[in-house]
């Protein structure tokens, strides 16, 4: 990731100094924006890798912040969001913020998604919709269906669900889940990935795919017969 460019949207300075600090410390080439209309500057340099976006800002609406930003750029967007509210508004919305956190968050926690979108972003995966049974994962336009239904998965959720898509059949343990889908090993923290799976389950009921558990070591994606 050396030398990779990170645009932070953030008003609040002693959050902005320690987002700052983890993302260069991670080896991000990282610019600062304090406002709406800085923003808005840095938006015309060129595509960044991976933008993080405070929805509150002084002098700017957040979100219409983000639909200026990917009305000419593809890059990821990570929002910060200080209200519960907000993050209802998000989850609600099908506007395609690739990911955010809820303040107080982890700056570790925040460097862990910023690589995960982006390693999503570069299509490390590939880009081709996956098909098992009568579920479809389409990794470029973000969506699952099944049966052509769509089904609304969080970003965490879409991300597990592209991990068990990629390799059906195929135990993944839960250590393995928590490196790929969460971006990097958090000891002790595969209640994550259970909890996770288990909100999958129930999203994808219509699924003949299943996700079935393997005791003790992980869980794999079943196709149907
Ligand atoms: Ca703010």
């Amino acid at each position: 990731m050396s030398g990779t460019r990170v645009v932070v949207i953030e008003d609040d300075p002693s959050v902005a100094e320690l987002v700052t600090l983890y993302l260069k410390n991670a080896g991000f080439v990282v610019e600062h924006c304090a406002t709406g209309a800085e923003a808005r500057e840095a938006f015309t340099r060129g595509a960044p890798a991976c933008v993080v976006l405070d929805l509150g800002l002084p002098d700017a609406d957040g979100l219409e912040l983000f639909a200026e930003f990917r009305r000419k750029h593809d890059a990821p967007v990570v929002a910060l969001t200080a209200r519960a509210e907000d993050v209802q508004t998000i989850a609600g919305l099908d506007a395609g913020l690739d990911d955010y956190l809820t303040k107080p968050f982890n700056p570790r926690e925040l460097v862990a998604r910023v690589n995960a979108v982006i390693r999503r972003a570069t299509g490390s995966g590939g880009t081709r919709p996956l098909e098992i049974g009568n579920l479809t994962l389409d990794p470029a336009k973000h969506e699952v269906t099944v049966d052509g239904q769509q089904v609304s998965l969080r970003a965490k959720e879409f991300e597990l669900l592209e991990a068990f898509c990629r390799q059906p059949g195929i135990v993944l343990t839960r250590d393995k889940l928590l490196e790929n889908v969460w971006g990097f090993a958090y000891p002790g923290e595969t209640r994550t990935v259970d909890v996770h799976v288990k909100q999958l389950r129930d999203k994808l009921n219509g699924a003949k795919a299943k996700i079935e558990t393997v005791w003790g070591v992980g869980y794999k994606l079943v196709p149907p017969a």
